[in-house]
């Protein structure tokens, strides 16, 4: 068949997914009128869960993977969400339909410029750009009624807040009425694709500058030249034409001005955000329904506790803080005004109870305004709905009742047999009785989801922990697991591929939207292990390490700490309060298997352990069945019976072709044998 024809096909494939787009959005707007007039809530979290898992089993008999099908409705739910947003907002704050006009600093294809176009993409009129050289002058012209709207960066994930646009906040009598977070993938632009090592001169706004010392510190004798913003640069660099010339800003300013692109993700953090602010002459009103923001700035007197006493207005009222800043005071030396953003509405009544308590407890308070939050929470298809089947009521598990706190205090003491009582641990449920919940990324472990962490016991190839991140996902795995440093007991083993596989672990896990967990052997390699990876495992031959558990101490990285096979429940658990006391408290603890005088497993799986340390401790427990097992067809049968215990996860081994693994091959599960594991888990 010739490729016109199929692309014809894709074509009008194509055209029909877009009319059917924009039919659904239409009824999801019709939608809202009846929320509102029955008073319902924009989002209802159990309707979205049933939403995706009916897609995800139908999508299924298509032939398409889970993964995809979830990424695909997020995108679509979210879309509705904003539709449904931007219906109730237009109610609220009823404007007739006019030209916009929006300031922004910088010129054509400058970020402010693409973020500005976000914003108002989903304005019906039209709406202009216009680009000014400073901050300042963005604030005049709103202010001057030149423009209606100004959109200014205030902080960016990588290098911090913009200073100078905090400075003007403070003094503007302008509103704030939205903000955008958006995703900067700094490119290195040339007017010709030269190597690298010929550019002499970086040219760009000191902020992208800053975001990308990492990169720039490779550059030799490369002189970095500051631009009021990226696109100027970029312009420069057009106009004078010299090859050795290049310029730091987005891939869509190089297209702007005819540059090519040398190097992408340049950014020190691969994840590197700029949040900006929408500002305007008058506030907005936001419809109770939609998740919202307030910004304030605020002063306290110097005086002890008078900070305490201000934010002590938000917690009595419940309000949850997204920022808290200090910046010095404009002419105070070492007096600061703090910036805060809270998660609640103008019109609520405890807000305004909090802003009551405020005036009392500061010297200055304004309040910058009160907006729609961009960052929409994506409601996660229940690890039930992917593996297929409902879920069943889980097993009564052991020790699963929290004790209360007077309860277990004695317990140690009790255990041991004796009135000697011991100085209770930091990680000890009777100095805390709640359980600690970690967030890792999306996933929650500690609480009642059951998590399950998997992947290969090495990282051996891009493909093959792409396969293996693949099929975590698809069968309703949270964490992506992958040795890169292997601590093999025989020299001539496989001892891992080091950074390069923690790279195409990293990788495989943003691709599939998995944390990823690795071991670090090393004292010396924990901080440029912990930059990587979410979360850091300690081997069984290295709970007593304490060289390297006080380096992962001073870390803040989430650690699996797994139990040494000669280690007793106490030594396990002083080997946790070492790594908790120094300073990291995100630790997590998992049983593997000790040495018993049996050999006929490679360990022995101590599930007795569990319900006494969830008893005892106030960590999330977890298992991992395959390094006690040592071979295959045991570890679903222990995996299942460690289940029953109770524990709040499990890790095991997968590969997808166990026969040619370079380690550990003999016990990783086949994909089948996964997935049939995963069902059984979570099945009814
Ligand atoms: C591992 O999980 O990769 C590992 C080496 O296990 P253990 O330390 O439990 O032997
Ligand atoms: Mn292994």
């Amino acid at each position: 068949m010739e490729i016109d024809v199929l692309r014809d096909r894709i074509n009008s494939i194509d055209a029909q997914i877009l009319k059917l787009l924009s039919e659904r959005r239409s009824v999801a707007r019709d939608v809202i009128d009846l929320k509102k007039s029955q008073g319902m809530l924009l989002r209802d979290a159990r309707r979205e869960e049933d939403l995706l898992a009916q897609r995800i089993d139908e999508g299924r008999s298509h032939g398409l993977d889970a993964h995809f099908v979830t990424r695909v409705f997020h995108e679509i739910l979210d879309d509705s969400v904003r539709a449904q947003e931007l219906v109730l907002q237009q109610g609220l704050n009823r404007e007739e339909a006019r030209l916009l006009r929006v300031a922004y600093q910088g010129i054509e294809g400058a970020y402010s410029q693409l973020a500005a176009k976000r914003f108002f993409a989903s304005n019906a009129g039209d709406v202009s750009y216009y680009g000014y050289p400073t901050f300042a002058e963005v604030v005049d012209v709103v202010e001057e009624n030149i423009a209606d709207y100004g959109l200014l960066p205030v902080e960016n994930t990588t290098a911090g807040n913009i200073n100078e646009v905090y400075d003007l906040l403070s003094r503007t009598k302008l509103q704030v009425v939205g903000e955008v977070i958006f995703q900067v993938d700094h490119c290195l632009l040339a007017c010709e694709e030269v190597p690298i090592s010929l550019i002499r001169r970086v040219l760009s706004h000191p902020q992208a500058l800053a975001q990308c010392t990492r990169f720039l510190s490779q550059l030799r004798e490369c002189r970095q030249e500051f631009y009021v913003d990226t696109a100027m640069a970029v312009r420069k660099v057009k106009e004078d034409g010299d090859p050795t010339q290049a310029a730091i800003a987005s891939e869509e300013a190089g297209k702007l001005y005819g540059l090519k692109v040398i190097q992408r993700k340049l950014a020190d953090q691969p994840e590197n955000y700029t949040r900006f602010i929408v500002a305007a002459r008058k506030p907005i009103r936001v419809d109770y329904r939609i998740p919202c923001k307030t910004s304030i700035i605020m002063a306290t007197a110097h005086q002890p506790g008078a900070l305490n006493k201000a934010l002590d207005a938000f917690y009595r009222q419940g309000i949850n803080l997204t920022k808290l800043d200090a910046r010095p005071k404009p002419g105070s030396p070492f007096e600061y005004l703090f910036y805060i953003d809270f998660e609640g509405n103008l019109e609520e009544d405890r807000v305004q109870k909090t802003l009551a308590g405020l005036r009392g407890s500061t010297t200055f308070l304004k309040i910058l305004g009160c907006y729609p939050m961009e960052s929409r929470q994506k409601t996660p298809p229940s690890a039930q709905a992917i593996a297929h089947q409902r879920p069943r009521s889980s097993p009564r598990a052991v020790g699963e009742e929290e004790p209360p706190a007077a309860a277990v205090s004695a317990l140690r003491s009790e255990e041991k047999g004796g009135d000697q009582a011991e100085e209770a641990r930091l990680i000890d449920r009777s100095t805390k009785a709640e359980s600690t919940v970690l967030r890792i990324r999306g996933a929650e472990i500690g609480g009642a989801e059951f998590v399950v962490i998997a992947g290969p016991c090495s990282v051996e190839s891009e493909e093959q922990v792409r396969l293996c991140a693949r099929q975590v996902k698809e069968c309703g795995g949270k964490m992506l697991r992958g040795g890169c440093f292997k601590p093999r007991t025989s020299p001539r083993s496989f001892q891992g591929l080091g950074f390069e596989g923690l790279e195409l672990l990293v990788r495989a896990g943003r691709e599939y939207d998995l944390p990823v967990v690795t071991e670090v052997l090393s004292p010396a390699d924990v901080v440029a292990v912990a930059e990587l990876a979410d979360v850091l495992l300690v081997g069984a031959r290295n709970m007593q390490n304490y060289g390297l558990l006080g380096e992962l101490a001073k870390v803040n990285r989430p650690v699996i700490l797994k139990r040494g096979t000669t280690a007793s429940l106490d030594e396990f658990l002083d080997a946790a309060e070492y790594i908790f006391a120094r300073g990291n408290h995100q630790v997590i603890l998992c049983e593997r298997g000790i040495r018993t005088f049996e050999t006929v497993t490679r360990n022995t799986l101590d599930l007795g352990a569990i319900p006494i340390i969830k008893k005892r401790s106030h960590l999330p427990v977890i298992v991992d069945p395959s390094h006690a097992a040592g071979q295959r067809d045991l570890v679903v049968p222990l995996a299942l019976a460690a289940h029953a215990v109770g524990p709040h996860g499990m890790m095991v081994e997968i590969h997808p072709e166990p026969e040619k693994a370079l380690s550990d091959g003999p016990l990783a599960l086949r994909f089948e044998d996964f997935a049939e594991m995963m069902d059984e888990i979570y099945q009814g």
